[in-house]
């Protein structure tokens, strides 16, 4: 985003305006609290402004200034609709193709208001009218830091907004370690101390909060942990029969793909998740070093990400899902060796 830009921007954001603000489905800590972050600080100018996500987020979440103010396409479809078909502005935040919005998608598609996107994924699209896109950065939640930077209003940043784009910096880097965590973030992380986020507890709030059934759960995902040593690669399994039993909800499985990363030697994990009731198994996938997940999960299991993690999908079922994964191993034997 260049500085013609972003003038332009700030000269569309003088007047009031009807804004929505819309993430991916699944929305994640960085999905809602960058949207929230931007949410608070546009209404601050005197904007409309909307937070619409494609479906429920988890739990977890459930405690983000704002997000009482939340409107799901999928329960509240009309309003939803009317919303987006209103809005002078649309910002697409944490997401870089349009088929990341789940059931939102072809309503956006069809609308020709304009929009905005920021986002950190690989490989963004080009369906917005400005694009702030950087693969560089941690979270679109520091993204939305360095946009209010851009636009001067860094003093605007109240204890609200800095609580938002805290929990997503924290919840996209694993607590600040993975590699996209700099020392400008570091820096973000301090100034949002500063303006006063409770760090501990927000760190104790997203990630002290098991039930019983998680964390047994949390003992089958251990219990069905696979390691294929001739290609550093683990991976586990959970059927829908699994999570019934124990009560799955959303967010239930956040942070398991990392247990088979954790082991040493393994540099590639994956987690195959199976949802009955979209007739899906549901895909995450890390890895350490130069093996891009990214591409591995864009060329076999339609989706992405970022390099070292990235999600996917597939249509068949839980055990032929990893079959397929087992049988495509071989041919990145030498790139997983190297
Ligand atoms: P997670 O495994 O935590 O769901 O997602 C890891 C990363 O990959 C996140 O940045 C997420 O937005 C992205 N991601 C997850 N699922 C998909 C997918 O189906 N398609 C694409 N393009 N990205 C995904
Ligand atoms: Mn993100």
């Amino acid at each position: 985003m260049d500085t013609q830009e972003i003038s332009e921007l700030k000269e569309l954001l003088s007047t009031p305006k009807n804004i929505v603000i819309t993430t991916h489905k699944n929305p994640d800590g960085d999905a809602i609290g960058s949207s929230l972050a931007l949410y608070h600080y546009l209404c601050s100018l005197g904007h409309t402004a909307t937070v619409i996500t494609p479906n429920e987020y988890p739990n977890f979440l459930k405690w983000i200034p704002g997000q009482d103010t939340i409107i799901k396409f999928d329960s509240d479809t009309k309003v939803a609709m009317s919303m987006i078909s209103e809005a002078d502005l649309i910002f697409t935040l944490d997401f870089n193709h349009l088929s990341r919005s789940g059931d939102i998608e072809a309503i956006l598609a069809k609308s020709e208001t304009t929009f905005i996107m920021i986002d950190h994924h690989q490989q963004p699209d080009t369906y917005a009218t400005y694009t702030y896109s950087d693969v560089g950065m941690s979270s679109t939640c520091q993204m939305i830091y360095h946009f209010i930077e851009k636009l001067e209003d860094l003093d605007k940043i109240t204890k609200d907004i800095a609580t938002c784009i805290y929990v997503g910096i924290m919840t996209d880097t694993g607590s600040f370690k993975f590699r996209s965590t700099t020392s400008t973030t570091h820096r973000v992380i301090a100034n949002l101390i500063d303006i006063g986020v409770d760090n501990t507890c927000i760190q104790e709030t997203v990630y002290d909060n098991n039930t019983y059934s998680r964390l047994q759960l949390k003992g089958v995902a251990l219990r069905n942990l696979r390691v294929l040593p001739a290609y550093k690669t683990a991976y586990i399994s959970l059927s829908q029969k699994e999570l019934d039993e124990h009560h799955f909800k959303k967010g239930d499985t956040e942070g398991f793909v990392n247990m088979g990363l954790s082991i040493e030697g393994v540099v590639f994990a994956a987690i195959f998740i199976e949802n009955r009731k979209e007739g899906i198994v549901k895909i995450s996938f890390r890895s350490t070093g130069d093996f891009s997940v990214n591409e591995f999960s864009r060329n076999h299991f339609e989706g992405g990400g970022h390099h070292n993690a990235a999600g996917g999908k597939s249509n068949l079922s839980l055990s032929d899902t990893v079959e397929k994964f087992i049988s495509i191993l071989p041919s990145y034997k030498n790139l997983l060796n190297q």
